[in-house]
């Protein structure tokens, strides 16, 4: 029984996230109401829902696995710089996915697409930055 709502619990709280999350994530999410929780379960709950297909199991950038509900397929945009996350709704790629497996016959069960880059704030530092180190080497061509 209590096994039952921890498993709810768990899929309860990636289903109201907006973004995929992390086991660390979803354990201290789940502290105020599963006190008694060990991560251990929370990952070995993660596992399972995603070898059962409920969740879908993603490796960014950093290494760090992140589940999210397996129909809220989507794709995502991470920045680099702070690892702020944008979900692209929608699939842009099922009807490559039906053309690929129409010419190829493969039975396509999955596909990862993740598009990394610098989000605006991140972007507009880096910028800030490269003007910051012109006008200083300016600067030194002018006294040198
Ligand atoms: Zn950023
Ligand atoms: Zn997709």
């Amino acid at each position: 029984m209590k096994n039952t709502r921890q498993r709810a619990a768990i899929l309860r709280v990636l289903d109201e996230s907006a973004e995929p999350l992390s086991a660390e994530e979803v354990y201290s999410r789940l502290r105020a109401e599963e006190p008694s929780m060990a991560l251990s379960t929370v990952y070995r709950n993660l596992e399972r829902f995603s070898a059962e297909n409920l969740l879908h199991r993603d490796t960014f950038g950093d290494g760090v696995v992140r589940y999210s509900p397996a129909r809220h397929h989507g794709h995502y945009l991470i920045c680099t710089g702070c690892d702020a996350r944008v979900r692209i709704d929608g699939c842009p790629l099922s009807a490559l996915e039906e053309g690929l497996a129409r010419d190829t016959g493969f039975a396509i069960e999955s596909h990862s697409l993740t598009i990394y880059g610098k989000c605006p704030r991140c972007a507009a530092k880096e910028q800030g930055n490269r003007e910051k180190k012109a006008a200083g080497k300016r600067q030194e061509e002018e006294h040198g």
